[in-house]
């Protein structure tokens, strides 16, 4: 199996708490895999220490075969694995196609180059306006990224993710502050992104993780209690069990 992104007896405790108890896994390249769990799982404590955000306190981490426990944030991102970020003020301001721009000067080492018009760089507009057709972001080019509804403004976040060419894409509840009228838009936003990007995202929205998904993690405790295809997982009696007659089965 060819395994994008692994972790092996992950372990972090935080005091005498343990929040993320021998985790084990396995996420397969080129997935849309789910990370699910009731609140306080431990579901974005693995997400950070997936991206390095926090250190275990013993287990590791492995990327495309490589262990890169040791590796800090940046390190990871330089060796494919990204995560979005909330838009900071700097790229409220600008307009979306040169926030994407500057995310690819970033990546390309052109950094954030102000004495220069924003754009100075051909290769870097191509690739930025390639983006967001791929999210469907051409229409909203020249707005301010500011004015845009959340859930553009969340599909942007995950473009400025995407400029760093990653191949795995970690998303921490995407569509959260989303209002639902968008949020069925948005994840077929992301489900529509080439394969060569494995994507791990955490989602509470059973309907949106069933119709995007082709794995499911299921972590309780800070344990995995499963993982599987969403038909697996659905009729599954120990994750049913969890859910207490939530609606797991879409
Ligand atoms: P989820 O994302 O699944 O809702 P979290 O990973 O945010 O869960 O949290 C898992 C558990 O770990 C929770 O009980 C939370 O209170 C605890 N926790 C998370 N971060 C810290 C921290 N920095 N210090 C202490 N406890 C934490
Ligand atoms: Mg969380």
């Amino acid at each position: 199996m060819n395994y994008a992104l692994q972790t092996r007896n992950l372990i972090k405790k935080f005091g005498g708490f343990v929040a993320t108890n021998e985790v084990n896994l396995n996420v397969e390249a080129g997935a849309r895999h789910a990370l699910i769990g009731p609140n306080g799982a431990g579901k974005t404590t693995l997400i950070n220490l997936l991206t390095g955000f926090l250190e275990p306190t013993s287990g590791q981490v492995i990327l495309k075969g490589d262990d890169v426990t040791q590796l800090g944030q940046h390190q990871r991102v330089k060796r494919g694995l990204a995560r979005t970020f909330q838009i900071n003020r700097l790229f409220a301001d600008l307009t979306v196609l040169e926030s994407v721009i500057m995310a690819v000067n970033e990546r390309l080492g052109l950094g954030a180059r102000f004495w220069k018009p924003v754009g100075a760089y051909p290769d870097a507009i191509d690739e930025a306006v390639k983006l967001l057709e791929q999210l469907r972001l051409l229409d909203v080019a020249h707005a301010p990224t500011r004015s845009l509804a959340y859930g553009k403004q969340r599909l942007i976040e995950i473009a400025l993710a995407l400029a760093a060419k990653p191949q795995v894409l970690l998303l921490d509840e995407p569509a959260a502050g989303v209002p639902t009228s968008e949020s069925r838009e948005l994840f077929e936003s992301i489900a529509a992104l080439p394969r060569e990007v494995t994507i791990l995202l955490i989602e509470h929205d059973m309907d949106l993780v069933f119709r995007f998904a082709d794995q499911i993690s299921v972590l309780v405790n800070g344990a995995l209690l499963t993982q599987g295809t969403p038909e697996a997982i659905a009729n599954d009696p120990k994750v049913k069990e969890v859910y207490l007659g939530e609606a797991v089965c879409g």
